[in-house]
């Protein structure tokens, strides 16, 4: 086991009266891809937003048990958007702000207050890089995001999110509006930024789970049936449930 960066306990969520999260407690390591897997409506999304926070917009949700980062219980005395700073994320649809494509990256940074230019250029330049899409556009960087196609504006989004610096990267099905040589690209490129970032990716494909993650953790009606190493999960689960799931008998 390499070093737990976040640490979920006892974690329960209720949307109003309905409790979507049930006493979840998983331990997620640093600088690896745990994969979130289940049928639709299990909670994955709800999961993957208690980890920074983002179900807090959602009016009447309640949340009871804790999540912590490095830990430090995110939920008891933590600057919001510090946090999002810390844990940021990729969503299902590529969503790059209608500005160009240097602004949408200085975006970040320019919130938290960076202002120089050439500062700015380094940190475009780096993220673009990361984010393996400079090449194809250091040419146009003033050009407006959305003229990138479907897979380039997921990778300008992950550079976006690369921007500022996180440690931790959540992504909510972030291929599952490309085609499959756009998905290839970000399966890569995920298993390039887990040298430097510990990413967090919820997919409704068993097999891309199989593909890039290291670790699986199988929800099933807002419960977490298993968590382990991907091999295990996919090879030798523990549950009767797991086990149905994985060989498709439902779901
Ligand atoms: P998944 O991502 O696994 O498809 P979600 O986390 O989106 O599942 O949803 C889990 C459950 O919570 C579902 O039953 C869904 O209908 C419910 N849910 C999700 N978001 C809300 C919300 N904002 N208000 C009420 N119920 C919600
Ligand atoms: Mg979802």
């Amino acid at each position: 086991m390499s070093k737990t960066k976040m640490s979920i306990k006892n974690l329960d969520l209720f949307y109003g009266d309905f409790q979507a999260l049930k006493n979840i407690n998983l331990d997620i390591e640093e600088n690896k891809i745990t994969a979130l897997i289940g049928p639709s409506g299990c909670g994955k999304s709800t999961f993957l937003k208690t980890l920074n926070r983002m179900n807090d917009l959602v009016e009447g949700v309640k949340i009871k048990g804790n999540v912590q980062l490095e830990g430090k219980n995110i939920y008891k005395n933590v600057d919001v958007i510090k946090l999002r700073k810390r844990v940021g994320m990729v969503f299902q649809k590529p969503n790059p702000f209608p500005m160009s494509i240097y602004d949408n990256v200085a975006y970040g940074p320019r919130a938290h207050g960076v202002k120089k230019k050439s500062t700015l250029d380094e940190i475009v330049e780096k993220s673009l890089k990361r984010g393996a899409l400079w090449d194809e556009v250091k040419d146009r960087l003033k050009k407006n995001a959305l003229g990138l196609s479907g897979g380039q504006q997921q990778r300008l989004c992950i550079a976006r999110a690369l921007a500022v610096e996180p440690e931790v990267l959540l992504m909510d099905e972030p291929t599952s509006a490309l085609d499959p040589i756009a998905t290839g690209r970000i399966e890569e490129l995920a298993k390039e930024l887990k040298n430097h970032y510990t990413i967090v990716m919820v997919t409704h494909s068993m097999q891309q789970a199989g593909r890039i993650s290291d670790n699986t953790a199988f929800f099933l009606l807002g419960e977490l049936i298993e968590y382990g190493s991907t091999k295990k999960i996919f090879s030798n689960p523990d549950n009767q449930k797991t086990e149905d799931y994985i060989t498709g008998r439902f779901g």
